[in-house]
């Protein structure tokens, strides 16, 4: 079981994911990463290892956007390694998604997108995600996109899902895996697969049961 985190607010992101994953390693790891978005760039860091190897990779770095996802992986399908830790971004590197839980049909979804052109770069189960959201995400809201290819998993999963091209929200999901949204006394959000994260920072927490989709 792993752990994923999103910031949404007014502050700089970087020390709530961080902090954040930290308070979830308890959970087990194997990799960790983060993304953060600012007026102008994309910041990506992933890396094999303990937190404390992405904390101190990051230590010394400027990072001030407001907005970012984080993760602790503990893997399921594909080895521990830079490159299958989470987020997982699609063909454009535009989208980006960090995946709790176990994505029971990834090979079949692999199988149809790598047939309709898209690129795969890890081995996880959870990068099918962040590729159905590429091809559903066309005239339309990263929400709509999100519900769209949700139908299509089977499996568990709590995701966390930003874009480029709507910087100023994170799409949240959830089934069968944990996830709860805290709101800050300055009006930003943190979502959390575990309490732990939220703790300290909100006393303002909304757990959902998730909907049946159609
Ligand atoms: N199944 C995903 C993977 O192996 C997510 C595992 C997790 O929940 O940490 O990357």
């Amino acid at each position: 079981m792993c752990g994923i985190i999103g910031y949404l607010g007014t502050k700089s992101a970087k020390s709530y994911l961080l902090d954040g994953l930290k308070r979830m390693e308890y959970r087990g790891y194997d990799s960790s990463g983060i993304v953060i978005f600012d007026q102008q760039h994309v910041h990506l860091y992933k890396q094999e290892g303990k937190v404390q190897v992405l904390v101190d990779a990051l230590d010394k770095m400027v990072l001030e956007g407001p907005m970012g996802i984080g993760h602790t992986r503990w893997a399921t399908h594909g080895k521990p390694s830079d490159q299958n830790a989470h987020p997982h971004t699609d063909c454009k590197r535009q989208i980006f998604c960090v995946h709790n839980g176990v994505i029971e049909n990834h090979l079949a979804l692999r199988r149809d997108l790598e047939v309709q052109g898209h690129h795969f770069t890890s081995e996880t189960d959870s990068e099918v995600i962040v590729h159905l959201i590429e091809s559903f995400y066309q005239n339309t809201s990263l929400e709509c996109a999100v519900r769209k290819m949700l139908p299509l998993l089977q499996g568990s999963y709590a995701i966390a899902v930003t874009s480029t091209h709507e910087p100023n929200k994170i799409v949240v999901a959830r089934k069968e895996s944990p996830l709860m949204i805290g709101m800050m006394e300055d009006g930003s959000h943190l979502v959390a697969s575990d309490v732990c994260a939220l703790l300290g920072h909100t006393k303002k927490l909304f757990f959902w049961k998730m909907k049946k989709w159609p």
